[in-house]
């Protein structure tokens, strides 16, 4: 298919799936994927699971620094001797696993990742609550869900909130499951996140946490529930925040969760009300 299977095969690389080694192997996609991120030569990139290296060369083309996290011990020393042979003088690669330890990066870098799926959620995490946030997320992840992620009243959902809490996520390009070896189940999507300087906020994440806990149900009902405060009050409080009383949280706009979460602030509602805890975040 593309250069960058060839050197897979040859290398003699047996996929670890514990590790969710799908490796990139369509040289069109790298590209793909480089552009979206508008790599320019300021640009300091953090880069999780390099594996052997697909993103990482493509973007030390044009990039500034790359500091590449890779768990697997062998890749990582695979792709150093490589980079080091081919010259590529700006990217450090760091034996370590990214649940464990994530590197200090100066203000305004980048994170990019073709990283295992199971460690998306945690990522975007991490990375949009951290203190010092990326200026730019860019990350393969599966399509459907990065569909959630960018939903839209009425078809908004947990995730949906607490991302667009944070950032404005958008989809740059849909990616076949063809493009990587092994092939995954699913295809995937890349996505930049493009986070704001909000900090987090615990009353907006009770409240949204609430407000979802029965999808089902209207949103009055819920929240009615987890803040343990009559059905009747939620109500009136929705209807004077210009929301349909009878709406379900999909329903919800984040700028409706932010009007309640501030009147709720205002009013001091949450903490009169004896409140069970919701408060860390959706994602
Ligand atoms: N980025 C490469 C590419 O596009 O071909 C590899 C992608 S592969 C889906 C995911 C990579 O993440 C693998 O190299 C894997 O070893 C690495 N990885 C898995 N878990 C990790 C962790 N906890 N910390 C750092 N790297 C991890």
């Amino acid at each position: 298919m593309s250069s960058s299977f060839s050197t897979v095969k040859t290398q003699g690389i047996i996929p670890k799936k514990s590790l969710g080694q799908n490796f990139l192997i369509d040289q069109n996609i790298v590209r793909k994927f480089v552009r979206a991120a508008k790599i320019g030569k300021n640009d300091v990139i953090l880069e999780i699971g390099p594996g052997l290296g697909a993103l990482t060369r493509e973007m030390a083309l044009y990039a500034k620094k790359i500091v590449a996290v890779e768990k697997d011990e062998s890749l990582s020393s695979l792709l150093k001797d490589a980079l080091k042979k081919e010259g590529v003088k700006n990217v450090e690669i760091i034996t370590g696993d990214v649940l464990k330890k994530l590197p200090e990066m100066k203000k305004g870098y980048k994170a990019v990742a073709n990283a295992p799926y199971y460690l998306i959620s945690f990522l975007i995490r991490k990375l949009l609550e951290s203190e010092n946030k990326p200026k730019q997320i860019v990350f393969f992840i599966q399509k459907e869900m990065a569909k959630r992620i960018c939903a839209k009243p009425p078809e908004m959902n947990l995730l949906a909130v607490s991302v667009n809490f944070y950032a404005k996520p958008e989809i740059a390009a849909f990616v076949s499951k063809n493009c990587f070896w092994p092939k995954p189940k699913t295809d995937s999507a890349i996505i930049i996140i493009t986070p704001f300087k909000r900090k987090k906020d615990d009353l907006f994440f009770t409240l949204v946490k609430a407000g979802f806990s029965h999808p089902r149900k209207q949103v009055a009902n819920n929240l009615s529930k987890g803040l343990k405060m009559e059905k009747e009050n939620i109500e009136a409080i929705l209807k004077k925040n210009g929301i349909n009383s009878k709406a379900r949280a999909q329903e919800l706009s984040v700028d409706d969760w932010l009007n309640l979460s501030l009147y709720f602030s205002k009013e001091n509602i949450v903490k009169e009300s004896g409140l069970r805890d919701f408060s860390t975040s959706g994602l």
